[in-house]
């Protein structure tokens, strides 16, 4: 059980409708208009906008008695989820007035009374690879006793001790979060059509300039497509056809709000059509103001822009089909990291138009440059902005490039492993001082590299 669980459950997606002010907002969810103010990067608190979503926060403690949160999964209906409990959709709807019917968002949090959890629900839980949390949470209730839960929800103390790793069943506290056994199941209840099997999406909530994924499973055979924020999406198969990746970079200036996925699952006779509403939240990067060096100032110019761009799009754009990265993604130097990707940039006094593209590692000219992953060098070059510069496929659609090296030891096509010496750190490009600009692209958008440190991508 991931420590985000929480986090990622205790907040509501509210979508600003006509004549609304944030102060109306705020009392609707028992909160203030400052927590919603810092929850969405929003300034002026007399500045939002019909249609804009919003998350809200909500505090354990502001939960009302005996509630229960179910969190909207991937394939999802409101109907569905009705089904679940054993009620109707308008009563679903009544206890959740801030819900719309017809857009249902991945990730946003539904209230129920945990009076009608108490019996099990009709419907068979799909399995969800490896990813399978729980939905139900019940909050301790001043003057509650684990055995008074346990009697609650037809469980026993023993099955709500072990679940929720409680040593002293006399020990809990008012407003602590217990999951809930026996009601637990099923997690998910997917309104898909009948050849998906399973259907996971990580994270629920995508973050501008992250990279995220999207899991399928058929019964048979299938072929996959997708599209998301116009960007049409490269899936990775399994031979047998019936296990299909899907990897997404989020542009970072996407905007925050809800945006729809769609896919198309063909057995070669029927193809089936499923649209998800997919919330995108800001990654709250800064800004930075740049001074370049004297003499450089021309490589500021669009065009010089446009030309190197393109260039790198018609490389890092192809997908292959075939994985090269095995986990996690090393550190590609053993520098310090002096300027994250996403920042918001001026460059020489100007707008803040651009953002920062990679991940900067400061380094004395000469230090080595490692591979993160294993790949293939695709593109070895010396360009005017970027500098000495190297691409590496790692496949999948994922991308990694070096730039403003001193030298470059890889050639064009080489195969090259996790920690291999491919170049030294340098200052060649327009540059303030000698570092290396690190770069991951994923489905032909560049996204945060540290991310894929952090985290692994692969099956
Ligand atoms: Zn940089």
């Amino acid at each position: 059980m991931g420590k985000s669980l929480l986090n990622a459950q205790n907040q509501v997606v509210h979508v600003v409708q006509r004549g609304e002010t944030l102060m109306q907002i705020a009392e609707q969810y028992r909160t203030d208009m400052t927590t919603i103010a810092e929850a969405n990067g929003i300034r002026d608190i007399n500045r939002i906008n019909v249609g804009q979503s919003l998350i809200i926060p909500i505090s354990v403690a502001e939960m009302g008695q005996n509630q229960v949160i179910h969190i909207v999964r991937a394939g999802e209906s409101v109907q569905s989820i009705a089904n679940l409990y054993g009620i109707t959709p308008e009563k679903l709807l009544e206890m959740n007035p801030q819900a719309d019917v017809n857009n249902i968002i991945i990730g946003q949090s539904l209230y129920l009374d945990a009076s009608i959890l108490t019996r099990q629900s009709p419907i068979q839980p799909l399995s969800i690879g490896g990813n399978s949390e729980t939905s139900f949470i019940h909050f301790v209730q001043s003057g509650e006793t684990l055995f008074k839960i346990a009697q609650q929800y037809d469980t026993t103390v023993n099955d709500l001790a072990t679940l929720n790793q409680i040593s002293d069943p006399t020990l809990i506290m008012v407003n602590q979060p217990l999951l809930v056994p026996g009601v637990t199941l099923p997690e998910v209840a997917l309104d898909v059509p009948a050849i998906i099997t399973g259907l996971s999406i990580n994270p629920l909530l995508f973050v501008e300039g992250e990279t995220a994924q999207v899991v399928l499973t058929t019964n048979r055979t299938a072929s996959v497509s997708g599209e998301f924020l116009q960007r049409s999406l490269n899936v990775a198969t399994d031979t047998a056809g019936m296990t299909h990746r899907i990897l997404i970079g989020i542009p970072i200036f996407t905007g925050t709000g809800v945006y729809t996925l769609t896919l198309q699952i063909s057995d070669g006779t029927t193809t089936d059509n499923l649209t998800m509403n997919i919330q995108v939240i800001s990654g709250g990067y800064g800004q930075e103001t740049i001074q370049l060096m004297e003499g450089r100032e021309e490589l500021l110019t669009p065009a010089v822009e446009e030309e190197e761009l393109k260039l790198l799009r018609t490389v890092m754009t192809k997908f292959n089909p075939d994985r090269y990265f095995v986990s996690r993604f090393g550190l590609p130097a053993a520098a310090s990291l002096t300027s994250a990707f996403g920042t918001r940039r001026s460059y020489n006094g100007g707008a803040f138009d651009r953002f920062h593209s990679g991940a900067d590692f400061a380094g004395v000219p000469g230090t080595p440059i490692l591979a993160p992953a294993d790949g293939q060098v695709v593109m070895v070059d010396t360009l005017n902005i970027r500098g000495k510069a190297t691409l590496i496929d790692h496949g999948w659609g994922v991308y990694t490039g070096y730039w403003h090296q001193n030298e470059i030891y890889v050639q064009l096509g080489e195969r090259v492993q996790v920690g291999q010496v491919i170049g030294t750190i340098g200052s060649t490009g327009r540059v303030t001082g000698a570092h290396l600009h690190w770069e991951i692209w994923v489905n032909g958008v560049p996204t945060d590299p540290m991310q894929w440190v952090q985290e692994s991508f692969s099956p």
